[in-house]
């Protein structure tokens, strides 16, 4: 069966769900297609308060408010130096003044809320539907194939086919246009039963610690449960010799952050869950007749959170350029012109602050430079960048990423040397390679 639309998503994660209720609202005949059947399990718990707006102009605020624990900054440990970035401390220029917090919240919980909005609004959601081609005619994508669970296929065409399938990124993977970020970091995550034993934590602050080239996460969910998630790269991975359940353990067992910030009654209460290969981006963001947004455009790293928002942001972004055009009119790549100009400066940003960060986890320069000028001096500056402005402060931002790799350049990968900073979990000396493949010990020597 063929059935003709107006916009077919794929994926029901946030950036379908954004894309749907704005275009659902605007009138346009929307339908998503989603895989999975909701509730369902997704990492990506910590939100940001640029956020808040785009919760209000969906008109999900309320329940979001209600369902989650409220978050009032993130924090970052060196070690024992914390560098706060408190959402009321951002600077003047910042666009969440009026609603300095976000939430922490259940993916699962967050995700439905979205979606049943969307459908509130008229659009047309199919669960447990997986959309496993593209139909192409003249170089151009004109609709989907899809399939249900009881095998029924079926082929809705459409106007505009919007990628919103996450890390997945259907059409870009389908045309070749997806690249994998090097070097390779995967995240290992599960979720612990157990009371805060930190102040920050029990207030809904996202607290994170670093450690040499990569870092660790405790965040509070409601019912006396925490997410706890490590991040490092695939290959320091597979040097461990652990498998992803035992090597959380150890970390909960060895890293300051997550022994201690949870009660030693803690028990894990889910499966450890892993994503690998994380870091991802699309060559182009459109072509004639379909878009990417969210991951399925691009995937940084999830240090700075900033994934959900990007999810939400491009979703939104689309939606407006989709709802200015007129009802006849087949949408053609150069229609997102400004859409992929803007979302590259977005990728660019945030790619320069995540450099910065992993560099200032192996080297004690650079992580001096960090503590001292995000948490002083540029701190408002920088609390405006991780509550979701990734493009206001650039030239804070370019001079950080810059004075970072110079440093980097001058002493290299030291921060094995300091231990108490950047403790070294997991590498074994003697197999030890640093990012650019250099001997971090070696050079640390
Ligand atoms: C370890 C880790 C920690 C993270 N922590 C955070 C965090 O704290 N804060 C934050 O903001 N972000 C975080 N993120 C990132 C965040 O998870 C993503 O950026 C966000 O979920 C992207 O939303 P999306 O809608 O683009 O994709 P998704 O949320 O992945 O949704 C995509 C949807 O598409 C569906 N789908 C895929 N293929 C098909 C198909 N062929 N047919 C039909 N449906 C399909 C999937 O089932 C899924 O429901 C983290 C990521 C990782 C890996």
């Amino acid at each position: 069966m063929s059935t003709q639309h107006d916009v077919v998503i794929i994926g029901a994660g946030p950036a379908g769900s954004t894309a749907a209720t704005i275009m659902a609202q605007k009138g346009l005949d929307v339908v998503v297609i989603e895989r999975e059947h909701f509730p369902r399990f997704h990492i990506g718990e910590s939100l940001l308060p640029a956020s808040v707006r785009i919760f209000e102009r969906l008109g999900v605020h309320e329940p979001i408010r209600k369902a989650f624990v409220h978050k009032p900054g993130g924090k970052w440990l060196y070690g024992s130096i914390e560098v706060a970035g408190d959402f009321n401390k951002s600077d003047r220029k910042a666009s969440f003044k009026d609603h300095p917090y976000s939430y922490l919240v259940e993916r699962s919980i967050f995700d439905q809320i979205l979606i049943q909005r969307s459908v509130e609004c008229g659009a047309d959601v199919r669960f447990g539907t997986e959309v496993n081609e593209v139909i192409t005619e003249n170089d151009r994508i004109v609709g989907v194939k899809c399939r249900d669970e009881e095998g029924d296929t079926a082929e809705l065409r459409a106007r505009l086919v919007i990628d919103a399938t996450g890390l997945r990124a259907l059409i870009p993977s389908k045309l070749g246009l997806r690249e994998v970020t090097q070097p390779q970091r995967m995240g290992m995550y599960c979720q612990y039963a157990a009371r805060p034993t930190r102040d920050d934590v029990q207030a809904g602050w996202f607290v994170g610690q670093m450690f040499y080239d990569g870092w660790t996460w405790l965040l509070r969910l409601p019912e006396d449960r925490f997410s706890v998630g490590v991040v490092m790269t695939v290959d320091r991975f597979q040097k461990s010799r652990l498998s992803p359940t035992d090597l959380l353990e150890k970390m909960v067992q060895e890293n300051d952050l997550l022994n201690h910030g949870m009660t030693l009654d803690r028990q894990r209460i889910s499966d450890v869950m892993v994503t690998g290969n994380m870091a991802s981006s699309s060559q182009n963001l459109a072509g004639d007749g379909w878009v990417a947004v969210g991951d399925a455009a691009y995937f940084i790293d999830p240090c700075y959170s900033s994934g959900v928002h990007l999810a939400m942001k491009s979703a939104e972004m689309v939606a407006d350029i989709v709802s200015t055009q007129t009802a006849t009119e087949k949408i053609s790549s150069a229609a997102f012109d400004g859409y992929q100009k803007e979302m590259r400066s977005h990728e660019k940003s945030v790619h320069h602050m995540v450099d910065a960060f992993y560099i200032a986890s192996r080297n004690t320069s650079v992580q001096k430079m960090v503590t001292t000028f995000q948490g002083g001096y540029l701190n408002r500056r920088f609390v405006t960048f991780v509550g979701g402005d990734f493009l206001t402060n650039s030239r804070m931002i370019r001079n950080v990423h810059q004075i970072s790799k110079v440093v980097k350049s001058i002493f290299g990968n030291n921060a094995a040397k300091s231990p108490e900073n950047s403790p070294l979990y997991l590498i074994d000396p003697a197999l030890n390679q640093d990012q650019d493949g250099r001997d971090s010990n070696k050079k640390a020597a």
